[in-house]
């Protein structure tokens, strides 16, 4: 049997509940998919095999038992960023390349308890710092459209269903860039307690599927609050399919001016612009919203971000867990060589950057300075939405890229997240959905709304996807 890959998770969950697949049978399917793609694309830093047969067995058990559930019996794969007990997290480091955390982080027990299938762990930019998947102590992730470009960062291996986090674009710039749906709740929606810290003011836990459908059912599985992270928000999780078919008619979308500018590629503006028509027949009206402080989200961002992840990353210094250096002279040397040693490149730059920018006589010039602009963003959102239900641009100023093309000018590379980090300041939810090709590479379109508007954005996304297949298109070679 072939062809269970291409199918939604709502798709597979049906088959499963009616009995014409076992989760053991698409289990094995996914399993030897992942063993024929592996070697090209890199995807996974482990495959749980074992594990995911057993739990696919038990899938098969409760389904045979007449339980039902969305999930039950579905294959998942999460980010290699969330801790899942017995299995390696390694955060695409060497850091962590061996380490087996001794408990499930929260949205892994959660998806686990929903009945899904854990089918392994996707690889990443190391502890999330990228926009192109390259920088992994693992080797990079290639993009399935095309094995000699990036697949976007730094969830780069995850693929539907999938978990992913985002601190500044990293579930929506692969879902653009791999042309997929992926979904970025809003700040404290989903619990981040096992997740690896980067940015802990911007990072949130989400999702890469196929279709806005499986993102509210993953969603619904993955969101609430949890006592165990303090910055998980207690309101009720609410049904995020049975609002996904509701009429756009009367929805006021905004379109962002300062994200049709001059860095995006004209073929991109293009194919929102076909999109955006689509949303119209559906009944949405559009106008032009202008937010101006958002061109400053990189700056802030690239202040920010690396201020918090010099002090998470503080934590790996040798003696409590992860890399430790071989014969260490003395606890000076064990820290520098540890660390040292233990991460790459880009995750050392980070932490320079932070550790300067959050020093005496640096702090107000650049850690407050940043704050302060960051204030202005949110409130540029939030003027925006009591005009506009939700804002619509591109996710990304270009195609996916060719490997290499930017590793060598950090700059150029943050500047893919220009379209993407807004939302991480603010706390806003996003989505991207795929919305055509340029030069047969998918690009994506990005829906940002109010705090907890993930009903109306899915429900945006949904109506889109029902009048357009760009999601279900699959890459030559994978179909
Ligand atoms: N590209 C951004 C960065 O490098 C965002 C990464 C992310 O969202 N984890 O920091």
């Amino acid at each position: 049997m072939t062809g269970w890959h291409a199918n939604t998770v709502a798709e597979l969950s049906a088959a499963l509940h009616e009995g014409s697949v076992s989760s053991v049978e698409l289990t094995g399917l996914y399993l030897a998919r992942i063993a024929q793609h592996q070697g090209a694309l890199n995807a996974f830093i482990s495959v749980t095999q074992e594990a995911a047969l057993l739990q696919a067995e038990r899938a098969d058990a409760r389904l045979r038992a007449g339980e039902r559930g969305a999930l039950i019996g579905v294959p998942i794969a999460h980010k290699d960023i969330f801790c899942t007990a017995g299995e390696r997290t390694t955060c695409g480091s060497r850091m962590l390349a061996n380490f087996v955390s001794p408990y499930d982080a929260t949205v892994v027990e959660r998806l686990r308890a929903a009945g899904a299938v854990m089918l392994g762990k996707t690889n990443m930019d190391e502890f999330a710092m990228g926009s192109s998947s390259e920088t992994s102590y693992f080797g990079p992730v290639r993009n399935p459209w095309d094995p000699a470009r990036v697949p976007g960062g730094s969830s780069g291996g995850s693929a539907p269903a999938a978990t992913a986090t985002d601190t500044g674009g990293s579930i929506r710039q692969p879902a653009a860039l791999c042309g997929v749906t992926g979904l970025k709740p809003t700040y404290g929606r989903v619990s981040r307690f096992g997740m690896v810290a980067f940015a802990s003011s911007l990072d949130q836990g989400g999702l890469l599927t196929i279709s806005a459908e499986d993102a509210a059912v993953l969603l619904a599985a993955m969101a609430g609050f949890d006592e165990r992270d303090s910055t998980s928000v207690e309101l009720p999780v609410p049904d995020y399919t049975a609002s996904l078919a509701q009429p756009l008619k009367g929805l006021k979308i905004g379109l962002l001016h300062e994200f049709f500018d001059q860095g995006l590629d004209p073929q991109i503006e293009q194919r929102i612009r076909d999109a955006l028509d689509v949303l119209r027949l559906e009944g949405a009206s559009l106008r032009d919203v202008s937010l101006p402080n958002l061109p400053l989200s990189v700056p802030t961002y690239y202040v920010v971000a690396p201020a918090e992840c010099s002090s998470n990353l503080a934590r790996f210094d040798g003696v409590r867990y992860g890399y430790r250096c071989e014969r260490p002279r003395d606890l000076l040397d064990l820290y520098q060589r540890s660390r040292g040693e233990g991460f790459g490149a880009e995750v050392k730059r980070r932490i320079m950057v932070g550790t300067y920018v959050l020093s005496a006589g640096y702090y107000d010039a650049y850690y407050l300075k940043a704050q302060r602009v960051r204030a202005l963003i949110s409130a540029d959102f939030a003027r925006a939405f009591h005009e506009v239900d939700v804002l619509i641009g591109p996710t990304t100023p270009t195609a996916a890229f060719e490997l290499g093309a930017k590793t060598g000018d950090p700059v150029t590379m943050y500047l893919n997240d220009i379209y993407t980090i807004g939302a991480n300041l603010a706390g806003l939810p996003a989505i991207s959905v795929p919305c055509g090709f340029v030069q047969g590479l998918p690009v994506g379109m990005q829906i940002i709304g109010p705090h907890f508007s993930e009903p109306r954005l899915l429900n945006v996304a949904h109506r889109y996807q029902c009048e357009s297949d760009w999601h279900r298109r699959a890459p030559p070679g994978f179909t």
